[in-house]
């Protein structure tokens, strides 16, 4: 059983079992204590879950799509009626702060579920017109009927990120089960309690044993050996760009089918003609939303060299206002990153922008915190290209600044990048920005605006990933294409 106040364990098969090689603790990021001990997950138990997801898999994958849509609305049901306890759990496995865990943690998971749930019931199939084929040595001629139709890939590892541990899961799980797959979920090391009650959840309101799985673990060889299992169709990676890397070569021998969201280094373009006001609301969004724990969030930001000065002042002042504090206060703005690790990474790339040439016009470095990961707003601006932190995911609260002059030199600047998954354009001529975003190598671009529209494809390109999620495209992600073909 999973509860939070008994012994987290791993749902494998139906059965809750303790991790094969023991447990590790998870460690609340506001203030270093040990939320809870988590499972560390031997090699045979992601064999065996991976095995059980197998098993089950012809059974549900024959299961009516009525049927799914039913247990994915009952899911998203109850994950409600849970959510005023996910909701501290998850604060303290995350350090989201009390804004960001309550409405971004456990909210969007659930409307995952109620849109997966009327995702189950969209036929993906395209019937095709007879078409006349000639006698041949093969066969006799005849008018051939044809009907291209979607089939669940199968069995689907799904891997996910520290930042919005049930939020990421059920953008996997939901499409995923809502098409007939089977899934075995490994959260990621430093947030994985939620994400063991959701699958509590799953099974209490009635998914059959094995459809759904979870294995937990702080080491790498944890999600491994789910990658290299022989039983897993399909990895539905999110993540950095190093380990998607590893990822795509790990399949490659048995030619699993991946889907991956990794890391991104938003470019956001302030034209001349931009409205400030707007440019500089998104931009902070770098610094409260998560502290920058965001693939899509606009850090790298491109300013004709215009309205420098005046933006650079602007943000510096946006960054100064903002409360950085413990989570759990109503009036704290920017909260802690998710571990000392990832602290230090941040402070080294701020330090590299210095030591290259950047000006450091807000320092994050000291917030003055007696314990915690914290990290201040930090703003880096008169960069150019080619240093580290304009060129690096930060994964933190660090926006840089790269001034242009013309047009086509601000289009070169954001499209000289490693990355290329959410962009955005700041002008107030809109069929401008408009033509501006059509020539920004990025899965996304957004104009005027950093908020999201969930029924559009999101992916990257280069680094970012391969593959499309989202709407409908969550559905296509997760199927093969079958052509049944007969003669009318
Ligand atoms: P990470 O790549 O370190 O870890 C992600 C997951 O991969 C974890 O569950 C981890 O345990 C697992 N993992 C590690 N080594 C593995 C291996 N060899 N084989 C299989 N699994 C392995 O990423 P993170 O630090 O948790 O998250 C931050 C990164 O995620 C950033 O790069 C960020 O941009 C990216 N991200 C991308 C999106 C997106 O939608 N594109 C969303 C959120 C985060």
């Amino acid at each position: 059983m999973a509860t939070k106040n008994a012994e987290y364990r791993q749902l494998i098969g139906g059965e809750w079992v303790s991790g094969g090689d023991g447990t590790y603790d998870i460690i609340n990021p506001a203030n270093e204590k040990v939320v809870a001990q988590a499972p560390e997950a031997s090699a045979g138990d992601v064999a065996a879950a991976a095995a059980a997801a197998a098993e089950a898999f012809p059974a549900w994958s024959r299961t009516t799509p009525q049927e799914r849509a039913e247990l994915l609305a009952a899911a998203g049901r109850e994950l409600a009626k849970r959510t005023p306890d996910l909701i501290p759990l998850v604060i303290s496995e995350t350090g989201a702060t009390s804004s960001v865990g309550s409405l971004m943690q456990i909210p969007v998971a659930i409307s995952r579920f109620e849109r997966y749930a009327r995702g189950a019931m969209e036929d993906l199939s395209r019937p095709l017109p007879p078409q006349p084929i000639g006698s041949t040595p093969l066969a006799a001629g005849a008018l051939m009927g044809g009907l291209a139709r979607k089939v669940p890939v199968g069995v689907v590892a799904c891997i996910a990120p520290y930042n919005f541990p049930t939020t990421s899961m059920v953008g996997k799980i939901a499409p995923a089960l809502a098409v007939g797959c089977t899934v075995v979920m490994k959260p990621a090391p430093q947030d994985p309690l939620c994400v063991i009650e959701l699958a509590k959840i799953l099974e209490d309101v009635g998914f059959p044993k094995g459809v759904v799985n979870i294995v937990t673990g702080g080491q790498a060889s944890v999600g491994a050996n789910l990658v290299s299992d022989p039983n897993v169709d399909m990895v539905s990676f999110t993540g950095s760009s190093a380990v998607g890397s590893m990822i795509v070569a790990a399949g490659a021998p048995t030619m699993k089918r991946q889907l991956h969201e990794l890391g991104g280094k938003g470019a956001c373009i302030v034209a001349e003609d931009a409205d400030i006001d707007k440019a500089v609301a998104g931009i902070a969004s770098v610094w409260a939303f998560h502290s920058g724990q965001i693939c899509t969030a606009p850090t790298r930001v491109i300013v004709h060299r215009s309205r420098y000065d005046e933006l650079v002042t602007r943000l510096a002042g946006a960054a100064r206002a903002l409360k950085v504090g413990d989570p759990l206060d109503a009036s704290t703005q920017v909260g802690p990153v998710i571990s000392a690790l990832q602290k230090s990474r941040i402070l080294g790339h701020i330090e590299n922008g210095v030591a290259e040439g950047a000006e450091l016009v807000v320092d994050g470095r000291d917030t003055g915190m007696d314990s915690g990961f914290y990290v201040g707003p930090t703003l880096l601006a008169g960069c150019n290209n080619t240093m580290s932190p304009v060129r690096e995911e930060i994964f933190g609260p660090v926006v840089v600044v790269v001034p242009f002059d013309t047009e086509e030199e601000g289009i070169a600047i954001a499209n000289d990048s490693d990355y290329g998954l959410f962009s955005y354009v700041f002008s107030q001529d809109t069929p401008r920005a408009f033509e501006i975003a059509k020539q920004i190598r990025s899965g996304r671009v957004g104009i005027n605006s950093v908020q999201t529209h969930h029924e559009t494809p999101f992916g990257g390109f280069k680094l970012s990933g391969i593959g499309r999620d989202g709407g409908s495209w969550g559905l296509d992600a997760y199927t093969e294409w079958q052509s049944i073909i007969w003669p009318s």
